[in-house]
């Protein structure tokens, strides 16, 4: 696949993490996740992680300036990505045309309703990332990773109290990014209640195209 530029927008649970790292898999094209580095920073208890775990804790987004002082650099040095939770601000939206052009923005609808469902739900392998959801895509232990064996464990920012305001949050500060992108003539639509396999033969549809 030649070297494109694409990213996945849509509300926390719509299946951008999960969809993007299977797009990767398939195309190598390099999965570049604004929360996966996020996380990693906090684990690792970095100056970054330790100014973000605040926002992230209470599902608030962390301030522009850091999300894209800390994605700017791993951007500019690759030719072919695909972006999971970068733009989700109109001002992160315009810094990245300022690093480089996107070829595609895919997003991934889901409704409030679901997406609750699905988020409290969700659990994370601590060792490989592997995303499983109790209700949809089990794991064949309720705690341990069927891929390595890992310890499965609940986000922080998954927990019932959280989730709302992480709805509420995208709703203001991200949708207005389908516009965006709509006026650009960039933007495709996948239905994300579908099953994993149905939305990610659609995706490699878009690319194809
Ligand atoms: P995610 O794994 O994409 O759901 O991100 C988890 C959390 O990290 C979000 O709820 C935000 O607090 C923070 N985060 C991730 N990406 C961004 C971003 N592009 N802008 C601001 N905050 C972000």
């Amino acid at each position: 696949m030649t070297r494109k530029r694409i990213a996945l927008l849509g509300p926390p649970g719509a299946g951008k993490g999960t969809q993007a790292k299977l797009i990767a898999d398939k195309t190598g094209l390099c999965h570049l996740s604004t929360g996966d580095i996020l996380r990693d920073e906090v684990a690792h208890g970095t100056e970054i992680g330790r100014a973000a775990k605040l926002h992230m804790d209470r599902g608030d987004l962390v301030p522009d300036k850091l999300i894209i002082d800390m994605i700017h650099e791993r951007i500019a040095k690759t030719d072919g990505f695909i972006l999971d939770g970068f733009p989700r601000t109109v001002a992160q939206a315009e810094a990245l045309l300022k690093i480089t052009p996107l070829d595609l923005m895919i997003n991934i609808t889901l409704s409030r309703v679901e997406v609750i469902k699905r988020l409290s739900s969700r659990r994370v392998c601590r060792e490989c990332g592997k995303i499983y959801n109790l209700l949809f895509n089990p794991p064949k232990s309720k705690t341990r990773c069927d891929l390595c064996g890992g310890e499965l464990f609940q986000r922080d920012d998954d927990r019932p109290e959280v989730v709302d305001n992480r709805y509420d949050v995208y709703m203001q500060a991200t949708a207005p990014l389908i516009d965006f992108y709509c006026e650009r003539g960039l933007l495709c639509e996948v239905d994300g209640a579908q099953p994993t396999a149905v939305v990610l033969e659609r995706i490699m549809d878009l690319l194809a195209g």
